[in-house]
């Protein structure tokens, strides 16, 4: 089945969206279709945040996050550097804004890719941002998917499932939800939003 899109942008057809924000529930695939696209297409920049979460297996330092520590965190947030920040499940996530801000004022289309309260954080400071939701394909297929990732303790997975009966009823705040179906459907869908393909 191909990704379904629901709703549309708020974006008039000739306007190029610049910031595109991918949101969705722990577990849904978003990190897999945003490889998958820069696959495709490695010119799409991605903003890579900083968090206080410790580092997956294969995860890279500058790569996939910052990581930081607490008080690295909390200078980030005190020196004004981050344009959003939340904490999920136990940790802090944040993201860089000098790098987000070059990239919009050098025209490039931006991706961030960041959690529910982090999109709505975006969407009260740069509303001209297109906001795009993840869904699973079922609640099932979700905790499916976050249980057999087997990189979290069962504690750390509860908190992500109760997270994400949250993060899934804000929905239609978005302005575009994608149905993670397919991965290389999402990955074609995402681009056409971000005007890229
Ligand atoms: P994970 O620990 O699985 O990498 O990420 C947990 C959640 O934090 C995911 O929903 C992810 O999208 C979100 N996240 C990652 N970076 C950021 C960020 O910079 N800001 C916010 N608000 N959420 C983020």
């Amino acid at each position: 089945m191909a990704a379904s899109p629901r709703g549309s942008s708020p974006v008039p057809p000739d306007a190029r969206p610049r910031l595109t924000v991918l949101s969705g529930p722990s577990g849904v695939g978003k990190s897999t279709v945003v490889a998958h696209m820069r696959k495709v297409h490695p010119e799409v920049w991605l903003s890579v945040s900083a968090t206080t979460r410790k580092p997956r297996p294969g995860e890279r330092h500058g790569v996939h996050y910052f990581f930081v520590d607490d008080e690295e965190f909390d200078k980030l947030v005190a020196n004004g550097e981050l344009l959003e920040w939340a904490e999920f499940a136990g940790n802090r996530y944040g993201t860089p804004r000098r790098a987000v801000l070059d990239r919009l004022e050098a025209g490039e289309p931006v991706l961030l890719e960041i959690d529910l309260q982090g999109a709505r954080l975006v969407r009260e400071s740069m509303p001209e941002a297109q906001l795009v939701f993840l869904a699973p394909p079922s609640w099932d297929e979700l905790v499916r998917r976050l249980t057999g990732r087997g990189t979290e303790a069962p504690e750390v997975i509860e908190r992500r499932l109760a997270a994400a009966k949250i993060e899934l009823a804000a929905e239609a705040e978005f302005d575009t939800t994608l149905v993670n179906t397919s991965v290389e459907d999402v990955a074609r869908e995402l681009l056409a939003l971000m005007k890229v393909a």
